[in-house]
């Protein structure tokens, strides 16, 4: 299955991406992720982006598209992907669409996670990762680690990403509504668009998300 996932910063995507393509074998293709790896790394790619992340922006079409093209023409994806924080915007949904049909292919579906915008900026300006494993995820409030700034999980320290600060995440959601919302409506004239409500427990969504996957 080729599927997008789509949604505000804070939705569960990155984490419901991993337990959903998982399930269904595929690989999970994460925008973001690639860019905080190029960061972590110091590449010419992650030099250039880390500015825009920085401040909650998007990174200029110019270098995601490239990036994304790039990844999927990995053998790997032959098969199948889930991709999670692209398209960001109309241009690149566009973009994808020929990008797939020049792979001989195209999306089957676009499942869209719908969240209550305060519940958003409590859920991410709480978030710690830890600098050993960006998967090893806590929370302030909702997910305590048993010695506070410490990874249950490795004993790493916790950290708050930059682009989590409340500030960023207010910015986050305003490029949200502004850029990517678009592609809702874009997805939903291509008969794509499926829509779940992305409250409630982490088992709770990635149910809600398998059955929304297996009525298309
Ligand atoms: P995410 O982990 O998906 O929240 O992405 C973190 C940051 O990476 C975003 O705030 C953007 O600065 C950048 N980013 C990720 N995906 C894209 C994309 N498709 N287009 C532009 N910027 C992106």
């Amino acid at each position: 299955m080729r599927i997008v996932l789509v949604g505000p910063p804070g939705a569960g995507k990155g984490t419901q991406a991993k337990i959903i393509a998982g399930r269904l074998a595929i690989p999970a293709i994460s925008t973001g992720d690639i860019f905080r790896a190029n960061v972590g790394a110091g590449t010419p790619l992650g030099l250039e982006a880390k500015g825009y992340m920085d401040k909650g922006l998007l990174v200029p079409d110019s270098i995601t598209i490239g990036m994304v093209r790039d990844r999927l023409a990995d053998p790997d994806v032959a098969g199948g992907f889930l991709l999670d924080g692209f398209p960001r915007n109309v241009a690149q949904a566009e973009e994808l669409e020929s990008i797939l049909v020049g792979l001989g292919t195209k999306l089957d579906v676009v499942l869209e996670l719908v969240v209550d915008n305060d519940e958003v900026v409590k859920r991410i300006a709480g978030r710690r990762l830890c600098r050993n494993d960006s998967t090893h995820i806590f929370h302030v409030d909702f997910q305590q680690p048993k010695v506070p700034g410490v990874c249950d999980v490795c004993g790493g320290e916790l950290y708050q990403r930059d682009d989590d600060k409340e500030e960023t995440v207010r910015e986050r959601l305003a490029v949200y509504e502004r850029e990517t919302a678009p592609i809702v409506g874009f997805y939903a004239e291509h008969g794509l668009l499926s829509t779940i409500d992305a409250m409630g427990s982490l088992d709770e969504v990635t149910e809600r998300a398998l059955a929304a996957l297996a009525d298309r």
